[in-house]
């Protein structure tokens, strides 16, 4: 399908949304909860070299890369943004992203600051929100309940995710800083922030 083609549901209400905030905050249930809510929105499944845990979904948590074929892909221009995290590689694909927001859609970004940064300077009119915990200790909390890891690396993260949201705080990029206190109230909070922001460029 070329992308010229026009489907009946397509609009000129494309937006592309960035949802960051540092390890631990709960991003992944907002950005899913704001999926859900949100009838014509999409969520841009990244690439990634990390290894693919129990609970990850192929082509729907992240399509999983060896180096050379996340390489590869980077070398065609195919990534809108890529960023290194604990060592991995991470990319948004471009083509797919772009032919959303062509389509109209609300186009979901789970993605870092470093990487934030990126499609900000590509797609100045991207909407994005950072997503901050209710203070520092119930992210160590939540760290701590995921049971994925030892202390020491639970608290390597801790430290990284202290400096995601400084950075998060002082880069300038953001539009909205939403508070974690209750997950379903903070996704409400996203969605009618989005609805908004939405109506507001339509008119
Ligand atoms: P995890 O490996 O725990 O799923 O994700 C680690 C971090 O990578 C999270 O902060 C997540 O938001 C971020 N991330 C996931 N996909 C991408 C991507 O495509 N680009 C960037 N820059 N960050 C990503």
């Amino acid at each position: 399908m070329s992308l010229g083609e026009r489907f009946p549901t397509d609009t000129d209400d494309g937006l592309l949304l960035i949802i960051s905030g540092p390890s631990g905050v709960g991003k992944t249930t907002i950005t899913r909860g704001v999926e859900r809510s949100i009838p014509d929105s999409v969520f841009s499944v990244s690439w990634t070299t990390r290894p693919r845990t129990a609970a990850d979904v192929e082509g729907v948590d992240y399509h999983f890369a060896t180096d050379e074929e996340f390489e590869a892909m980077k070398a065609r221009g195919g990534f809108l943004e890529t960023a290194g995290i604990y060592g991995k590689k991470y990319g948004t694909p471009r083509d797919w992203v772009t032919e959303q927001l062509k389509r109209g859609r609300l186009v979901i970004l789970e993605i870092d600051v470093e990487g934030a940064k990126q499609v900000k300077r590509k797609v100045p009119d991207a909407y994005s929100i950072f997503i901050l915990p209710p203070n520092e200790e119930s992210l160590l909390l939540r760290l701590r309940s995921r049971k994925r890891e030892d202390e020491a690396a639970i608290q390597r993260r801790f430290g990284a995710a202290q400096r995601e949201i400084a950075e998060g705080k002082s880069c300038g990029i953001y539009d909205l800083f939403l508070v974690n206190e209750h997950a379903d109230e903070c996704t409400r909070t996203a969605v009618e922030a989005v609805t908004r922001e939405r109506a507001r460029r339509k008119r």
